[in-house]
């Protein structure tokens, strides 16, 4: 058996998916060439693209006033796309950003390059959420309390903050917070396919492929038709949304392979039961691993109950010393790459779609006998 593992990414694939890939390698359909060979243009990629679009869009109810968009750069890489593309949508080249953690905090220092940005709430302080004190960045700013500016182009959140783990879906309908015109965009790198979203909410979403969608070097983007045509002069023509989207995401050289590989990671999902599917088996395998971490004090988790993100898991050994030993016995017993962030130390378990509650379940029982050992 392989072992189990839990990467913040690049992370698993279904072990379907990389044997389907692996027996295509050198023929893919009798086409006599690997999806490496092919040409882009040719019929066989525009088929395997088309058919990952398609499957894409079905997987998560995109509705067809969205263009989908297979792009390079990753989700750094949109966090200077996005503004290029949005920020003057309004004019005035204004923004707002909602900063709950590492990856919200660059996505708002990237967007201060292109124009007037400002903070619309963070979570960079300490709080108390539903009568429970948290620690700075360990917990989500409610929408009631953003400061939105009316003119701004767009507000800006990470659905589900990798490093931190935490996650918000409650997506607000900005007219209630005075900016009718404000369009949301959100980073969904993180937990993109794990459970249904509302499109009906957002004018852009993007997320990397490498955490729930397949390899590295692909990244989606769905974008309201509406919202194109706006790039600022300094974009290049491969990022501007409405030359990409023109192109069918031809207009450069697609990353072939990855939008291949992640086209089979679609159609395993619908395999599974779809997007639906994935969020319950989500849910019961979050469910497994928090309780456990709730019932013990040899580990803790410290983000808010609220906002706990159901793909990563950070924890922390109530002993640092023992990290290390923790990490080389998870190995041993077939656990892999359980270290936290660099920037948060201890722990994180990422518990991405291909990760079943077997494994989680592999995890918790390493856990428990680890702490009957050390506790
Ligand atoms: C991993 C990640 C990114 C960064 O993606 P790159 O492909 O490294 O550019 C951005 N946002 C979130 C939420 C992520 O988890």
């Amino acid at each position: 058996m392989r072992p189990w593992n839990f990467s913040a990414g690049p992370s698993a694939l279904p072990l379907e998916v990389l044997r389907t890939a692996a027996a295509e390698m050198t023929d893919w359909h009798g086409s006599g060439m690997s999806v490496m060979e092919m040409s882009h243009r040719g019929k066989q990629f525009i088929q395997i693209r088309a058919e990952a679009e398609a499957d894409l869009r079905e997987l998560l109810g995109v509705p067809d006033d969205f263009a989908v968009l297979f792009m390079q750069g990753g989700g750094i890489g949109e966090n200077a796309i996005l503004p290029m593309n949005l920020i003057s949508l309004r004019g005035a080249t204004k923004a707002d950003y909602v900063l709950s953690g590492s990856w919200s905090n660059k996505s708002y220092k990237e967007g201060a390059r292109y124009g007037d940005v400002a903070i619309a709430a963070s979570s960079g302080e300490a709080g108390v959420v539903a009568g429970v004190s948290q620690e700075p960045w360990t917990w989500f700013p409610a929408p009631a309390q953003w400061k939105v500016r009316a003119d701004a182009s767009y507000v800006h959140l990470c659905s589900n903050e990798t490093i931190g783990g935490i996650e918000f879906t409650g997506w607000p309908d900005l007219s209630a917070l005075g900016a009718p015109d404000v369009v949301l965009t959100v980073d969904a790198s993180s937990h993109i396919l794990s459970r249904p979203m509302d499109f009906s909410r957002v004018g852009l979403v993007f997320a990397g492929a490498q955490k729930n969608a397949g390899p590295a070097g692909v990244t989606m983007v769905f974008v309201r038709r509406e919202l194109m045509g706006h790039a600022l002069s300094c974009c290049p023509s491969a990022f501007d949304y409405a030359t990409v989207a023109g192109a069918d995401s031809m207009f450069n050289t697609p990353p072939t392979y990855a939008i291949y590989v992640a086209g089979l990671v679609f159609k395993w999902l619908k395999k599974q039961g779809g997007v639906a599917a994935m969020e319950k088996a989500n849910i019961a395998k979050a469910e497994a691993l928090y309780a456990y971490l709730d019932s013990t004090e040899f580990y803790t988790n410290h983000v808010h109950p609220n906002v706990r993100s159901r793909m990563n898991v950070p924890f922390f050994l109530h002993d640092e010393a023992l990290n290390a030993p923790f990490l080389k016995q998870a190995e041993e017993a077939g656990l892999l790459q359980l270290k936290g962030h660099r920037s948060l130390g201890g722990m994180r378990a990422s518990i991405y779609n291909a990760l079943p509650l077997e494994g989680v379940n592999a995890l918790i029982s390493f856990m428990k006998n680890f702490e009957r050992l050390h506790g």
